[in-house]
């Protein structure tokens, strides 16, 4: 049974997925549902049932499961295996242009640079997707994490990129939230990386950081004055590899929202955008509130980030 009537409402119904055997010796699954009716005086009138087979919807299911889990294995493997034969690419093309780079034809050196940036463009491609496919691994429940804290370790890895841009980041006090650390880093590094690399050139980049409570989840959200979004794009750029613009325009592998994503998707939230072209965007995403916070008196943030 995984479901049944909860005795306060005037019908109680019930749920239930059974394993059975029949007679002729093979294995149904069934998804049984019931309620009862009442009348007034709340004498029970009758019990109205269905029962259907789901066997089939089940085993399309589990196939589904165990073909994402190996395509999830493979791209993991193949990403972690590259990045080896990459680096030496990359060591040996340095190498040969320091060593004999004098001795070089202009020509021969040019390749040498083509090799390494080639080089360099898929070492960052192969590591965002590890940290694409790794996200999808993590089994484990999710723990409690101080959002200031979460963005403090991003912003510090964002600062020769932030002080590059001349960006100005403020930030209102964040709130702690039942999920990973790490999870929430990547959100804040993805969404905050993006804000100081689409900026608009006529204007100093500024970016918002803010959370606001709303019942049992928090909604963040990672504002920017930058060159905004069409809004045919608003769903298009959460997707794997896509993005608006060459790595001419902007450097990018396009990885970076579909990782948010998949995190925001792991805990339940949601992660959307609104933006105005040439104007600015902001990113929000929600993630469940601490389970102790649900019960307890505040519902403003923790503290002072
Ligand atoms: P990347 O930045 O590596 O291209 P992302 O997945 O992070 O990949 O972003 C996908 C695309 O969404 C980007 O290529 C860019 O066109 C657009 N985008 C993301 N963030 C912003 C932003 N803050 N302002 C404008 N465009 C953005």
């Amino acid at each position: 049974m995984i479901g049944a009537p909860d005795g306060q409402s005037d019908n109680p119904a019930g749920i239930a997925i059974s394993r059975l055997t029949c007679r002729t010796g093979s294995r149904i699954i069934t998804l049984s549902r019931w309620v009862a009716e009442r009348d007034k005086k709340g004498d029970l009138i009758r019990i109205l049932e269905s029962n259907n087979d789901i066997t089939e919807r089940v085993r399309v299911q589990e196939e589904v499961r165990r073909a994402n889990q190996d395509l999830e294995q493979f791209a993991f493997s193949a990403s972690h295996d590259l990045q080896e034969p990459l680096h030496s690419i990359k060591i040996y093309s340095e190498l040969l242009a320091r060593e004999l780079g004098s001795n070089l034809h202009p020509d021969a050196r040019r390749y040498l640079e083509y090799l390494r940036s080639g080089a360099t463009r898929m070492e960052t491609l192969v590591r965002d997707l590890l940290a694409y496919t790794r996200v999808g691994q993590f089994e484990e429940p999710a723990e409690t994490a101080d959002a200031n804290e979460a963005l403090q370790a991003a912003l510090s890895a964002l600062s020769s990129a932030t002080a590059e841009a001349r960006a100005r980041v403020t930030l209102d006090p964040l709130p702690t939230v039942q999920v990973r650390a790490t999870h929430l880093q990547q959100l804040f590094q993805n969404l905050i990386g993006n804000a100081i690399k689409y900026t608009s050139p006529d204007r100093i980049p500024e970016v918002h950081v803010a959370a606001k409570r709303q019942k049992l989840q928090w909604d963040f959200a990672v504002s920017d004055n930058g060159i905004g979004i069409e809004p045919e794009y608003k769903e298009t750029i959460f997707g794997l590899f896509k993005r608006l613009h060459t790595s001419d325009e902007y450097s990018g592998t396009g990885i970076g929202l579909a990782i948010c994503q998949r995190i925001i998707d792991r805990y339940g939230g949601r992660i959307w955008v609104e933006s105005e072209l040439g104007k600015g965007s902001t990113f929000h995403f929600t993630l469940p509130v601490q389970m102790d916070a649900v019960v307890g008196p505040s519902a403003s943030p923790d503290r002072q980030g």
